[in-house]
């Protein structure tokens, strides 16, 4: 069996597989697991402070649930300091960290360097990376097909669009079995007729940590037809090469490309409204500023804290915008 290597956010997972590790998003393990506020609990415990983001508390607990994990690609730039420092304490205790750093302006030398030093360090090549890509390119039109089939047929849920679509980071450690999970899943969808929701949403930001999001927004008579950063994370294929797919990819880079995608994507898939989502202690919060000045449909901001069930509150002003559109 191939030996995991954890991941805190997307990076070229390509280079990690043609090296023969398999990849574990950090985040994914967190957030699947029986019980994620328990995971938090293990990070504040050591000593992490209250007012941290809870993904980076989540994913210390998860490393630390599953000792298995004892190397860590962690991304230095185009991420966030919060989950770096996180990185630092696992280092201290012996975690073999490789260092990933994506440029803030796009600069394609740098990328190309920061991919060539990584393959370098987990022991593959580029070349090889390439051949990986090639592999699942595949697997990675079949997404685009499954977030096509939820704006454009109307088939496919704003949740099993976030599953699938988020789940791309790494390919819930194993590409192969993830692939013949989606056929399954549009062999099952084949028959479906397209859902009755009315109001179309979009999603942008971080993913949230909230487990009744969707089934929620569903419940009031609306669907999410686009999850931005889900999205982003599946990778658009037909992008000249590793360094292309990676420089097409926009969350790490500044707002601007963000802003961007998501004002085409509205457009083109009939969104009425946006939530933006916004972790509790996150930098992106401050971004909601741009977000709101740029966008032609209304915003919602929407801010979720610790993992489970979200509170009368969120709920309410969810379905207010709802109502509102
Ligand atoms: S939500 Fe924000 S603070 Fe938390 S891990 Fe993601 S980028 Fe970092």
């Amino acid at each position: 069996m191939a030996e995991k290597i954890g991941i805190t956010t997307t990076i070229p997972v390509e280079i990690v597989l043609a090296a023969g590790f398999t990849p574990v998003d950090l985040n994914n393990i967190f957030i699947t697991d029986s019980d994620p506020p328990a995971l938090v609990r293990v990070a504040e415990q050591r000593g992490y402070p209250g007012n941290t983001c809870c993904w980076v508390k989540g994913m210390y607990g998860a490393v630390k649930k599953n000792p298995y994990i004892n190397k860590i690609i962690a991304v230095t730039q185009g991420d966030c300091t919060n989950t770096l420092a996180m990185v630092e304490t696992l280092q201290h205790n012996g975690m073999k960290i490789f260092p990933f750093a994506y440029p803030f302006d796009k600069d394609m030398t740098f990328l190309s360097d920061q991919m060539q030093k990584l393959a370098g360090a987990l022991g593959t090549t580029i070349e090889a990376a390439e051949g990986k890509r090639q592999e699942l390119i595949n697997l990675r039109k079949k997404l685009q097909t499954l977030d096509r089939l939820t704006w454009e047929e109307n088939v496919i849920t704003g949740q099993e669009n976030h599953y699938y679509l988020v789940s791309s980071s790494d390919f819930n450690q194993d590409p192969e079995k993830f692939e013949k999970e989606v056929d399954d899943f549009f062999s099952e969808i084949k028959e479906r007729a397209p859902l009755k929701k009315n109001i179309r949403l979009g999603f942008a930001g971080v993913p949230p940590v909230l487990s009744d999001l969707y089934r929620f927004i569903e419940e009031k008579g609306a669907r999410v037809v686009f999850n931005e950063v889900q999205r982003q994370f599946a990778m658009n294929p037909e992008c000249d090469g590793l360094l292309g797919q990676y420089l097409s990819y926009t969350y790490p880079y500044d707002i601007k490309g963000r802003i961007e995608d998501i004002k085409r994507e509205v457009k083109k898939r009939g969104v009425q409204g946006v939530i933006h989502y916004v972790q509790s202690f996150c930098h992106h919060q401050i971004e909601d500023i741009i977000l709101r000045d740029s966008l032609d449909v209304p915003v919602l901001t929407l801010e979720g804290d610790k993992p489970g069930a979200m509170d009368a509150r969120t709920r309410l002003r969810i379905e207010s915008f709802i109502e509102m559109l």
